[in-house]
């Protein structure tokens, strides 16, 4: 049997692995860190996932263990938790950045930034009592903890050989390698580009009054030495928003894709709400894309808003679904688009399921 006909079963990485944002949890709280990203709600994900098909969406997101909310996946796929990963990593390093900084729904802003905020807020002597600095070596602090997590035990071991042994669920060693290498070849290829930017906040939570949520990977202010600026594409001070991607190659998707992508135009749609007013007007939106390739690439793509045409469709294609998912809601029929059964990303994790009839 060659290792191509070795496939494993179904629910392997299930049973032996807790998902990313449940070990960055673990990690951060043992660190002491704030505990920054994951599901932003009611966004792109669950959004794309009612798209893409009503059952899928019934069972992912309605059904899910956590059914108290509107929740990510217990088991995202394995691109979806390296990139968890990566985001996480990406966060605390970006955010020492911001000088004194406050914690709000999984988010941090600087404290520097208070146009918006009450005049309680704006008292000097109230935000030194809540700000706090992000050690420099956070980023390396929160791998170093999740590799010691996903390490190998004795107890792994002699779970191993004997079945009456419980083998303790831990992160799966691979995705977080996976994420390091992404990690190292983005700040890497980007030299000191963290002295470049002034960041504003990280992992920024929005909502839309529609209800739509976001999450802003880093909003910043461009400093003088940012090459953009010495470029002369934008002016210094100019406010921007940084996402960053991983992608599995530099595919016509990861490099082109992003003006019509719904997470983009999202974040688009919900700056006017909440964010300009603390921020300023959006000057554009960077993706820096990593590939996870064995020679990685870097591309960065520059969105600026008037290049995104597509948000009114976006709009009304959300609110579209929000009408299709009361409907499916009233009649209790979450229909099965068999089209959708495979995506870039592969086979839908529910195909087996779905095949059998159930
Ligand atoms: S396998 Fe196809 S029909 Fe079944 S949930 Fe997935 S996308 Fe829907």
């Amino acid at each position: 049997m060659s290792t191509a006909d070795f496939v494993l079963p179904f629910d392997y990485d299930t049973a032996l692995h807790i998902p990313a944002d449940e070990a960055i949890t673990i990690a951060s709280k043992a660190l002491g860190l704030p505990i920054l990203g994951g599901p932003s709600g009611r966004g792109w994900s669950w959004y794309s996932t009612a798209q893409r098909c009503g059952h899928l969406f019934n069972i992912e997101r309605l059904k899910n263990p956590q059914n108290t909310a509107p929740v990510e996946l217990r088991h995202p796929s394995a691109p979806l938790q390296i990139g968890t990963y990566y985001h996480a990593l990406q966060a605390l390093y970006y955010a020492v950045g911001l000088g004194d900084a406050l914690l709000h729904n999984r988010g941090l802003r600087a404290a520097s930034v208070r146009r918006g905020f009450s005049a309680w807020w704006a008292n000097p002597i109230n935000i030194k009592a809540r700000t706090f600095r992000v050690d420099p070596m956070a980023a390396d602090h929160l791998l170093d903890r999740l590799k010691l997590l996903a390490d190998q035990t004795a107890n792994d071991l002699a779970a191993s050989v004997d079945d009456s042994i419980n083998r303790q669920p831990r992160p799966n060693a691979s995705y977080i390698a996976e994420a390091e290498r992404a990690f190292d070849v983005h700040t890497g290829y980007y030299g000191d580009g963290r002295e470049e930017v002034q960041p504003l906040a990280i992992e920024w939570h929005a909502t839309h009054p529609d209800g739509y949520t976001c999450r802003y990977d880093t909003v910043g202010a461009l400093l003088e030495g940012d090459r953009l600026v010495q470029q002369s594409v934008f002016k210094p001070g100019d406010v921007v928003v940084y996402e960053r991607k991983t992608s599995a190659w530099m595919s016509q998707a990861a490099q082109f894709g992003w003006s019509l992508e719904g997470e983009i135009l999202g974040e688009l749609w919900c700056w006017d709400h909440g964010p300009r007013q603390l921020f300023g007007d959006l000057k554009a939106i960077i993706v820096d894309v990593v590939t996870k390739e064995k020679k990685p690439k870097c591309e960065r793509l520059i969105l600026q808003p008037h290049e995104l045409p597509a948000l009114p469709d976006f709009v009304r294609s959300i609110r579209y679904t929000d009408e299709e998912i009361t409907q499916w809601r009233r009649t209790g029929y979450y229909p099965k688009k068999l089209a959708a059964c495979y995506d870039r990303w592969g086979k839908c994790g529910l195909w087996d399921a779905c095949a059998r009839g159930e």
